[in-house]
C-alpha cells in the first residue's frame, strides 16, 4: 500500500513506544518497572470521577458538545487562568481539545503554510517537532546546553531567525529537562518575540508541578505586549492525575481559537463529552488534592535524585518541576562499552526490566528520560537494578 509521503517520514511517540513495550513485557510476566511514560500513577481523584458518573446519570455524557467545548469548561478555564496567572481572558479566547496534545496539533494546521518555520529549543518534547512536520512546517531545532540548564537564549535564537520564522516553542518546566524559565528569562525572550513578531507557543503543562521552592512564572503575565505574542498551551492530564480523560485546552487571539476550532469540527467533532464535565470539577472544584500529588512528586525526586546522581558516569542536573530525570549517561556508555544511548536503554529492559526512554526521541544522543511519576517503592528498585545492570557490564567491559 502507498501511504503519503507526510506519514512515511513521521517518526512513532518514542514515550508511547517505551511504554507500550514494557508493558507487553509485563503481560507476558515478566517483573518490568516501567518508568517511560509521564503519567501520575495516582487515579484521578475521587470528586473529579464522581462529576463524571453524575455527568452520565444526567443524560450530559451522552450527546455532542460545542466543538470548542462546553461553555462551563471554557469559562472554568477562563476562572483557572485568572486564579493562577493574574490574567483576565474570556470564553472565547478558549479552545477544549483532546488532550494538550491535540491543541498544539490543531495550532500548527491553523497557523503554518509549506516551509513556516518553528524554534525548537532542544531537548524537547517528542511530538513538537512532529506534529510541525505533520503541518508541512519546518522544525528548527536549536542545541541547548545542560550547563546552560538546557535553555535557550535570544542570541541562539536570532542566530536562527530568518523571515519564515512564525513560531518558537517554550516549554517551561520543561519535559524532558524539569528546567524552569525565570522571569527575566522569559522577558528576555518574550521580547525578542515581541520585537520580530514571532509567536510563542507557551505550553505550560506542568506549571502546578514545581518543587522545593521553585516557582513557575507564566510567560503570558510577564508584560502585556509578550501575553498577545503568547499562546498559551495547557490541560488537566498532569496536575489533575487526567491522562486517560484527553483534556488539554489553548488559550489565545479569538482569530487563531476559530481556526483552530474549524479544524476539530471537522476532526473530532469535540473532545469527549463525560471528560469535559470532569475538567470542569477538575478545574473549579476543591484544589487540595493537586497539591498532595505535588507534594508526592517532590518527595520523590529528593530521595531519587541523589541516588541517581551517584550512578556511575551519570551527570544530573537537579530538576525544579515536571517529573523526569534526564542525565546526561554519555559517560556510562563509555564505561559500559555502548557507543549508542537506544542500545544500552534496550538493554537495560531486556537484561534488568528496567523500562526507560532514549534521549534520542528529546533530540540527545547522550541522555535517558527517567520518569519518577511511579511509586517510591518501585523508583527505589529500579535504582538498585541500574547500578547493578551498570556494574554487571562494566565488569563484562573489562
Ligand atoms: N506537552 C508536554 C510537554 C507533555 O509532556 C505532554 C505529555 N503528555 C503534553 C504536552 C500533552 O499532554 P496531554 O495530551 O495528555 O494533555
Ligand atoms: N507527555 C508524556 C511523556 O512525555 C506522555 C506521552 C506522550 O504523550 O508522548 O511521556
Amino acid at each position: 500500500m502507498k501511504l503519503s509521503k507526510r506519514v512515511r517520514q513521521l517518526l512513532p511517540s518514542v514515550t508511547l513506544a517505551a511504554s507500550t513495550k514494557a508493558k507487553k513485557l509485563k503481560a507476558e510476566g515478566k517483573d518490568v518497572l516501567n518508568l517511560t511514560v509521564g503519567e501520575p500513577d495516582f487515579a484521578t481523584p475521587k470528586n473529579i470521577q464522581q462529576a463524571a458518573i453524575q455527568a452520565i446519570t444526567d443524560g450530559k455524557a451522552s450527546y455532542y458538545t460545542p466543538s470548542a467545548g462546553i461553555p462551563e469548561l471554557r469559562q472554568a478555564v477562563v476562572e483557572m487562568i485568572r486564579r493562577e496567572y493574574g490574567l483576565d481572558y474570556e470564553a472565547k479566547n478558549v479552545i477544549v481539545t483532546d488532550g494538550a496534545k491535540y491543541s498544539l496539533y490543531l495550532l500548527f494546521q491553523a497557523m503554518l503554510d509549506i516551509g513556516d518555520e518553528v524554534i525548537i529549543p532542544v531537548p524537547y518534547w517528542v511530538s513538537y517537532g512532529e506534529q510541525v512536520k505533520l503541518a508541512e512546517g519546518t522544525p528548527i531545532f536549536i542545541s541547548c546546553l545542560q550547563e546552560n540548564d538546557f535553555k535557550v537564549t535570544v542570541d541562539q535564537l536570532e542566530e536562527v531567525r530568518t523571515e519564515r520564522t512564525r513560531l518558537m516553542i517554550l516549554n517551561s518546566p520543561s519535559n524532558p529537562t524539569g528546567m524552569i524559565y525565570t522571569e527575566d528569562e522569559l522577558r528576555a525572550i518574550g521580547n525578542w518575540a515581541v520585537q520580530h513578531d514571532i509567536m510563542i507557543v507557551s505550553d505550560d503543562i506542568y506549571g502546578q508541578l514545581v518543587y522545593n521552592g521553585n516557582t513557575f512564572t507564566p510567560l503570558a503575565s510577564v508584560s502585556e505586549d509578550i501575553r498577545r505574542q503568547t499562546i498559551i498551551i495547557n490541560g488537566v492530564s498532569k496536575s489533575y492525575a487526567m491522562t486517560g480523560w484527553r483534556i488539554g485546552y489553548t488559550i489565545a487571539d479569538e482569530q487563531l481559537i476559530n481556526a483552530m476550532n474549524n479544524i476539530a469540527s471537522h476532526s473530532t467533532s469535540n473532545p469527549t463529552a463525560v471528560s469535559q464535565y470532569a475538567a470542569v470539577e477538575a478545574l473549579n472544584g476543591n484544589q487540595e488534592t493537586v497539591e498532595e500529588m505535588r507534594i508526592a512528586f517532590e518527595e520523590r525526586l529528593n530521595t531519587i535524585y541523589p541516588k541517581a546522581a551517584a550512578l556511575p558516569g551519570f551527570k544530573l542536573t537537579k530538576p525544579q518541576g515536571a517529573f523526569y530525570l534526564f542525565p546526561d549517561i554519555s559517560e556510562t556508555l563509555t564505561l559500559c562499552g555502548y557507543n549508542n544511548v537506544t542500545d544500552w536503554v534496550d538493554d537495560l529492559l531486556e537484561e534488568a526490566y528496567v523500562a526507560l526512554v532514549t534521549g534520542e526521541g528529546f533530540g540527545s544522543e547522550n541522555h535517558i528520560r527517567i520518569s519518577y511519576a511511579s511509586d517510591l517503592a518501585v523508583l527505589e528498585q529500579a535504582i538498585e537494578r541500574i547500578a547493578g545492570f551498570i556494574e554487571k557490564k562494566i565488569r563484562e567491559n573489562n
